[in-house]
């Protein structure tokens, strides 16, 4: 089926099945067969960046090394710096492409971190750019664009994201296969969705229904997915503007063993759609009302 030819966007090589294309960023529709592909695909970004930084530090008049390389190697800094930012700045281009970058204090360095990463799934996902600086004229060049809020944590349930603040982490191979399963889901949903329907890139204007479909879902179905994980598919309808549409958000049941091996949902996809169809793909396996809340 020609519709359903995936074809990698950087070797235009066919990708034989939905699930195995590879996305890292959610403000461009591109798929890939591979990380070597994702990496060979923006490498001309990453030098780009690393050219705009000489520039840059030449026109703030600061070396371009301040001595910080060796903190380049700790990945604990640089999972707070992805994942804990203390400010996060979104930027978006005249075509709708969007980056974000992430300042991380290192307190003991007088120093800020900044790197400049793409989101996928409201996560960031693909790191352009990293450097760090005790520079604020440096600190202020890269601060364009919206101030926002992290967008890691919204994407949380209330509840959940309280006990991670707690200093709960998720083993390292549990975000791996979470992350699998968004791709795959995701996947799933661009070859299963009408052309007609709410537009891909649109998505992100409809993020804030995620958190009320949560809370007070209209409907919530349960099924066992083909890899025997326990999917739960919560359901609302909205009326915004005079448009009615459903929003849609898949939730993957996890076991969290510093919560007393309770079960977390965490969300791995949530869209709006105006597609009954797509809501009858949506709305099988068992329907419970029970609501997890604490
Ligand atoms: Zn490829």
């Amino acid at each position: 089926m020609s519709k359903s030819l995936y074809l990698c966007t950087n070797c235009r090589k066919q990708i034989e099945q939905a699930h195995k294309v590879l996305f890292v960023d959610q403000s461009r529709n591109n798929g890939f067969c591979s990380e070597d592909c994702i990496v060979e695909y923006l490498t001309p970004m990453m030098e780009s960046f690393e050219n705009e930084e000489i520039v840059n530090r030449e026109t703030v008049g600061i070396n371009f090394s301040e001595g910080f390389e060796d903190l380049f190697q700790d990945q604990a800094i640089f999972h707070q710096v992805l994942y804990n930012p203390d400010k996060i700045f979104k930027f978006k281009n005249q075509i709708g492409n969007e980056f974000y970058t992430h300042f991380f204090e290192l307190a003991e360095h007088k120093a800020t971190y900044i790197i400049i990463t793409t989101y996928y799934n409201n996560e960031p996902s693909f790191v352009y750019f990293k450097t760090i600086t005790r520079s604020k004229e440096l600190i202020n060049v890269y601060s364009v664009g919206e101030a926002i809020d992290s967008v890691v944590s919204e994407s949380l349930p209330e509840e959940i994201e309280a006990e991670l603040e707690d200093n709960i982490s998720l083993p390292k191979e549990l975000m791996e296969d979470i992350e699998m399963k968004k791709s795959e889901y995701l996947a799933k949903l661009l070859e299963a969705r009408d052309e007609a329907d709410v537009p891909f890139e649109k998505f992100p204007d409809y993020d804030e229904y995620l958190p009320l479909v949560l809370e007070e879902p209209d409907e919530i179905y349960e099924q066992e997915d083909e890899s025997g994980d326990d999917i739960k598919v919560y359901i609302k309808s909205f009326k915004s503007n005079k448009l009615t549409f459903f929003y849609i958000v898949l939730c993957i049941e996890i076991e969290i063993k510093e919560l007393e091996n309770q079960n977390a949902l965490m969300p791995i996809l949530g869209f709006p759609s105006q597609d009954t169809n797509l809501y009858k793909e949506y709305a099988i396996g068992n329907r419970i009302t029970e609501m997890t809340k604490n």
